[in-house]
């Protein structure tokens, strides 16, 4: 009998050196593991393509011929070899960049081979780079290369048996295509190879896998069973067994994410009495009655009693406020302070920056005005007796708010009555930072942790599934909608002229370059040779620049400068990107603006568009786009809408490439699941996840056994299942 925790080793065909490979490369350790290696596309190789046939657009074709010729061309690393490959209708180049040397060994000419691969056109040819390719069958008199025998197959339509696949698994028309890694493919362990073991092991497998989900679960949503779905995934027989296969999996996948947070939010309620805030007193009318500098929008209004609901509720509060790039979530934060305050309470504001923390101070003191709340600044540029003088007022109790970078989490940092921590920017810490809060309080203080990157609803489920949510909808009123101007930088002159016309009005302007770390350097020199040319296009201006590199009090120094007017123009790296806020700078332009992610870009954009001037953002790119560049500059002139330009760039790159998904320390290493196209299952799953949990708390009902076994296994395999929060 053959057990799923098997070492791989001992599967027929694997052998240490093999086994040694799957495990460093694609930690695929036991049988069990490869099963679970499910393939990311399949192609239907019963279809044969004549050459003749062919065009640059298909993505993929299968073609039966011979290799008429090699040839080989350039020199040292620019080598390329290029076999001429006919099937008597037409030829097409096949053409290899890498194993140059021992390919036109491996093959024979005027030997049939069946060849895959993606056409491309090349100088007016077509052309398959690193072709699939494997030898036809040959003995079937069908293979021969007769003229008049492959005319004939092809004017059938062509219903070629597919070629066997080392004996096992080739009556299927889909084989399936398994993602390898470089060092697999130098060491021969290539899709095709990996496709044999699978095919081999459902082969051996003897009896049914185990069931994972209950039966009712299944019935419901008329799932297959667990083990036809794993033996279909890789071997369906059709289109639509296919389908159903990868239905079932991607509910089961996302599934057991789900149940695994909402059991862990729903202990973590248990466990952990709130502390009850039980009034709104003194400080919060006062400063409502008499401090406030503009009415309140709906949205900032509703947010803040579903706040206070839950600051009251006598359950710990863990709630995420979504609110797009000025809409006000500086002042939601201080109102639920004073909450805490009126209650006897401290709270706490941590942000991303220094600079940062500092404008929330400046902010936060100038609403507050002479009401007697204090506020204290705590980062790592807080030092000697200020910073004494600052823990003091904390572990005392007479700091009310403390403002901060992550400064406020070291260990020495400690609270008389810590009850509210709110974390600014969220995007920007790890889950382990958020749970470093819980311990400056004996009873865990209310967590609020805001974000202004708008998260697209199935990565909020999954990213930040624990929490609760509530989203500012609604901008302050006045606000004219930024008009994003889409210029290639070959237009300068054009680009200069319109700034021009801006400072002429008064308003100031942000330069912003990219930042991207592997190559400071580089970065800085674009920075330095930008700011030299606005200087010199505007030389009746005075123009500031900030980057990375310059010490915090520089920096600051800079960002006063332009703050403060005295300086119209800011030449800047992406540092500008969070929190500053000058109403008066109406023109965000943003060079080599096809390095930035979209949500960058809009964190971007955000910083103008905030007084009651006409603003602009100009996105300057090179002149030769790829389409998908030229795509997603478009989304940014077509919307201003932070969720829907959060959701387009969630379809464009992927869940793993949008920010924030790195540090969460959550599961994104999904199987089969795509957080961007499975929405829906997702939601299937979370709302049977919330079901179980609700009606079945403590996993007595032994129809769930099935269950929660499944879940304590998962969190065993899975490092990052243990550490949400
Ligand atoms: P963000 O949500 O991006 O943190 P901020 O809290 O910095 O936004 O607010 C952006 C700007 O909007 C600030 O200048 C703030 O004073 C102003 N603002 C906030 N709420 C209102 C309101 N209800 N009416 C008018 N202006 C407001
Ligand atoms: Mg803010």
């Amino acid at each position: 009998m053959l057990r799923l925790d098997q070492d791989i080793k001992y599967l027929q065909g694997v052998g240490p050196a093999r086994a040694d490979l799957l495990g460093r490369e694609l930690a695929i350790k036991t049988v069990g593991d490869l099963l679970a290696y499910y393939p990311y596309k399949h192609i239907d190789r019963t279809h044969f393509f004549r050459i003749a046939d062919i065009n640059g657009t298909m993505p993929y074709v299968q073609i039966v011929g011979e290799i008429l010729s090699f040839e080989d061309f350039g020199e040292g690393r620019k080598k390329r070899l290029v076999a001429h490959f006919s099937d008597g209708t037409g030829v097409i180049d096949l053409v290899w960049f890498q194993g140059v040397k021992y390919i036109a060994k491996q093959y024979d000419l005027h030997r049939p081979y069946i060849v895959f691969g993606r056409p491309q056109p090349f100088k007016g040819r077509l052309n398959i780079a690193h072709p699939e390719m494997e030898e036809a069958p040959s003995g079937s008199p069908e293979w021969g290369m007769s003229e008049g025998v492959q005319q004939a197959l092809f004017d059938e339509g062509i219903a070629l048996p597919p070629p066997p696949l080392g004996g096992v698994g080739g009556g299927f028309a889909f084989r399936p295509h398994y993602h390898t890694t470089e060092v697999m493919k130098k060491r021969g362990m290539g899709s095709a190879q990996v496709a044999r073991l699978t095919a081999k092991l459902l082969e051996m497998l003897d009896q049914p896998l185990p069931e994972t989900l209950p039966q009712w679960l299944i019935d419901r949503f008329h799932f297959i069973s667990h083990d036809e779905a794993v033996r279909t995934i890789h071997y369906p027989a059709s289109a639509d067994a296919l389908r159903r296969a990868q239905a079932r999996l991607k509910f089961e996948e996302l599934f057991f994410v789900q149940l695994n947070i909402v059991r862990y939010a729903h202990d973590r309620a248990r466990k952990h009495s709130g502390i009850v805030f039980q009034h709104v007193g003194q400080t919060f009318n006062d400063f409502y009655f008499n401090h406030l500098p503009f009415p309140l929008t709906g949205a900032q209004k509703r947010v803040i009693r579903e706040i206070r609901a839950d600051m009251g509720s006598g359950r710990q509060m863990n709630r995420l406020l979504q609110g797009d790039v000025g809409s006000g979530k500086t002042l939601v934060a201080l109102m639920c302070a004073l909450i805490a305050i009126d209650n006897g309470y401290q709270a706490c504001i941590m942000a991303p920056t220094e600079i940062l923390a500092e404008q929330h101070v400046e902010t936060l003191r100038k609403l507050l005005g002479d009401m007697p709340v204090t506020v204290e600044l705590l980062t790592g540029s807080v030092k000697g007796r200020r910073r004494t003088e600052v823990l003091n007022g904390l572990v005392t109790g007479t700091t009310h708010i403390a403002v901060g970078t992550h400064a406020l989490i070291e260990n020495n940092v400690q609270f008389a009555h810590l009850g509210l921590a709110i974390i600014d920017e969220q995007h920007r810490f790890g889950v382990a930072q958020r749970a470093k809060m819980w311990q400056k309080s004996l009873t865990p203080p209310h967590v609020l942790v805001m974000t202004a990157t708008p998260i697209p609803r199935t990565l909020a489920m999954t990213l930040y599934g624990d929490l609760d949510v509530s989203v500012i909808d609604e901008l302050p009123p006045g606000r004219k909608p930024i008009e994003t101007i889409h210029q290639f930088d070959s237009h300068r002159a054009t680009l200069y002229a319109g700034m021009r016309r801006q400072l002429q009005l008064g308003r100031q302007i942000y330069v912003v370059y990219p930042l991207i770390k592997e190559s400071e350097k580089i970065d800085l020199k674009n920075l330095e040779d930008g700011y030299e040319q606005i200087c010199e296009a505007f030389p009746d201006c005075q123009v500031s620049k900030v980057h990375g590199q310059m010490k915090p009090a520089e920096k600051d120094a800079e960002m006063q400068r332009f703050s403060s007017g005295e300086t119209q123009i800011l030449v800047a790296t992406t540092v500008i990107e969070v929190g500053v806020n000058v109403p008066n700078a109406s023109v965000m332009v943003i060079e080599n603006a096809e390095r930035f992610g979209l949500s960058q870009l809009h964190q971007l954009r955000g910083r103008v568009g905030r007084g009651a001037d006409q603003s602009f953002c100009i996105l300057v790119t090179k002149t030769k786009l790829s389409d998908d560049t030229r795509r997603r500059i478009q989304i940014m002139v077509d919307s201003t809408d932070g969720f829907e330009i959060a959701e387009q760039d969630l379809k464009l790159r992927g869940p793993g490439d949008l920010e924030g998904t790195q540090q969460s320390g959550m599961a994104f290493d999904l199987k089969i699941a795509n957080l961007a196209k499975d929405g829906i299952i997702l939601q299937m799953a979370r709302d049977a996840a919330q079901e179980i949990v609700g009606s079945d708390p403590d996993g007595q009902n032994p129809v769930n056994a099935v269950l929660w076994q499944r879940l304590r296994e998962l969190r065993k395999t899975n490092i990052n299942w243990g550490s949400i929060s």
